[in-house]
């Protein structure tokens, strides 16, 4: 998919407010500082389409940017970070709870990864509350220029490991880098051939 253009629409934390067209739409989420935003600047060749984020969990919001006109990329709330207070963080997981719950357009989470921090609990929580709730995802394994071509073979395998204590099967994942563009043809391809068959369909 070539990425012809990528607008700003609106952000809010109200799942009722979020575009009411029917254009299929895909999620990415992650513990702050993951690197969600340099990810969406990289995958849509714009430089600050996403704000990188100087502060961990400054940016509360659900943002939807349309792509090509006929897809929308979501920006969700980074999760884990420990200097919001309690109360945000019950905030945030209403808003999110609710945007998955009933955002019938999405159709497919993205939930991104840090290739060197070792499995969190939060993320992997996270992906059981996805798949309790039969909500799609993939993986995004982020920063992969940090870790050495065989480190990154033993940490995914670490990781599936760990995974197949819950699942039946590995998610489907992907495996980037924002500095030096790696996986961008292949999540690209991925939303595209969705978006294709989704155009078949209807
Ligand atoms: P966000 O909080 O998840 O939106 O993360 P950011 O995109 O703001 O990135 C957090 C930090 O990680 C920043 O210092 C980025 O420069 C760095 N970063 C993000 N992606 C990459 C990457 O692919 N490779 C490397 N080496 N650093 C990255």
């Amino acid at each position: 998919m070539q990425i012809k253009s990528a607008e700003f629409v609106v952000s809010n934390q109200d799942v009722a407010k979020c575009p009411s067209n029917t254009l299929p739409e895909y999620a990415f989420i992650g513990r702050s500082n993951v690197g969600k935003s340099s990810l969406i600047n990289m995958l849509t060749n714009r430089k600050n389409l996403a704000k990188t984020s100087g502060r961990p969990g400054k940016t509360q919001l659900i943002n939807h940017f349309i792509i090509n006109k006929n897809w929308y990329l979501v920006d969700l709330p980074g999760y884990g970070y420990a200097r919001v207070s309690k109360t945000q963080k019950r905030v945030f997981q209403k808003f999110i709870t609710a945007y998955f719950e009933n955002r019938k357009q999405l159709v497919s989470a993205f939930v991104l990864v840090d290739i060197r921090h070792k499995p969190q609990p939060v993320d992997l929580e996270f992906m059981e509350w996805l798949g309790t709730n039969i909500i799609p995802f993939s993986i995004i394994f982020t920063k992969a220029d940090k870790l050495k071509p065989n480190a990154i073979i033993r940490y995914i395998e670490e990781y599936k490991a760990i995974l197949l204590e819950t699942w039946e099967d590995m998610p489907n994942y992907f495996v980037t880098s924002s500095t030096k563009g790696d996986g961008r043809y292949e999540l690209l391809n991925y939303i595209d051939s969705i978006n294709l068959e989704l155009n078949q369909k209807n």
